[in-house]
């Protein structure tokens, strides 16, 4: 049973996983072909991974056989163990159960990696998947929160190169989180103003760091950027829950985030990122003080001894000037 310890001094959380050890890691990263025979994640190879859970498919085609769009299945080397009923927690423990939701969403039935290689329609059946799992892990967990995340790339962290991002739910919310929710909530108490809504208007004035816009989405990189050419998308229209986005600014954010890829493979050097969708915890059914949004952190090196030891990284690329070249491209 996995477990989520807590350092008694640091308070820093962490998910002891034995079963992740055993997960394959892809080789070569070669797109030329469109599907690869020991790529689990490839259309024909269904019965390489656990049966899906949810399923974009053709009507006349089977469950976990071919003929899907995107698959969702459980992850086979989970960090977290899956069951739906969840019993109370004593949260003063320094040892919780690792009980919560780990997810693969295969992205496409070809072997290809990145956003950039999927259509517009094929990115909005993915984030329609989110919607579908998030919104069922709400309803039909006691689970806390979830995230759903990508990385791409082996400095990003992944270890299968087919396009896949992951969705893991948890049953308590994560600290850095829980501290991003206090200080919205105090700044709503404190001002009746959303911050995030604040900040979209706040960059719109500025402009420096704006990176695109559109009707319903503005993307920036953020005034302290963890890491060079970080990228925060948010709504325009102020919502909370990702899960009930319609299907037409959904449709629009799947392209969106697609021209936001091509800018950064056009500026980096490597394309390798990790990407996070941040929506609201399960307590809450919305909230005026939190903002839905999305953060790609772009992988340009490792995560080293500085970084470790004080949790402060270091950012040698300003996010006005890393806005200036993904917006010229
Ligand atoms: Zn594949
Ligand atoms: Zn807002």
């Amino acid at each position: 049973m996995p477990e989520i310890r807590t350092d008694p001094l640091t308070g820093h959380r962490v998910l002891i996983s034995a079963e992740r050890a055993n997960r394959p890691m892809a080789t070569a990263a070669s797109s030329c072909d469109t599907s690869d025979a020991a790529c689990p994640f490839c259309e024909g190879n269904e019965q390489e991974t656990p049966g899906e859970v949810f399923a974009i498919r053709n009507p006349e085609s089977t469950i976990d056989r071919p003929g899907w769009k995107v698959r969702v299945v459980p992850n086979k080397f989970p960090a977290v163990s899956t069951v739906h009923e969840l019993l109370a927690l004593d949260l003063t423990t320094l040892c919780l159960p690792g009980i919560g939701a780990h997810e693969v969403i295969i992205e496409t039935p070809r072997h290809v990696a990145g956003w950039t290689e999927l259509s517009v329609a094929e990115i909005d059946d993915v984030l329609s998947a989110y919607q579908a799992r998030l919104e069922y892990w709400r309803r039909e967990s006691n689970l806390k929160y979830a995230i759903v995340f990508k990385n791409l790339g082996y400095e990003a962290g992944a270890s299968q190169f087919h396009a896949h991002s992951q969705l893991l739910g948890l049953p308590i919310v994560p600290e850095q989180v829980a501290h991003e929710h206090r200080a919205a909530e105090k700044f709503w108490k404190q001002s009746k103003r959303c911050p995030y809504c604040d900040q979209i208007a706040q960059e719109q004035a500025q402009r420096d760091r704006i990176v695109a816009e559109s009707d319903e989405f503005v993307a920036f990189c953020p005034f302290a950027s963890r890491l060079a050419c970080q990228i925060r998308v948010l709504p325009r229209q102020h919502a909370s829950r990702f899960g009930l986005l319609p299907a037409q600014p959904r449709r629009a954010l799947a392209g969106f985030l697609q021209e936001l890829f091509i800018r950064l493979e056009r500026v980096l050097v490597i394309p390798a990122y990790n990407f996070w969708l941040q929506t609201l915890p399960f307590s809450s059914l919305d909230a005026n003080h939190f903002h839905w949004h999305i953060e790609i952190l772009p992988r340009q090196s490792n995560i080293a001894g500085f970084e470790w030891g004080t949790g402060y990284t270091i950012n040698q690329i300003p996010p006005e000037y890393a806005a200036q070249r993904l917006r010229n491209i």
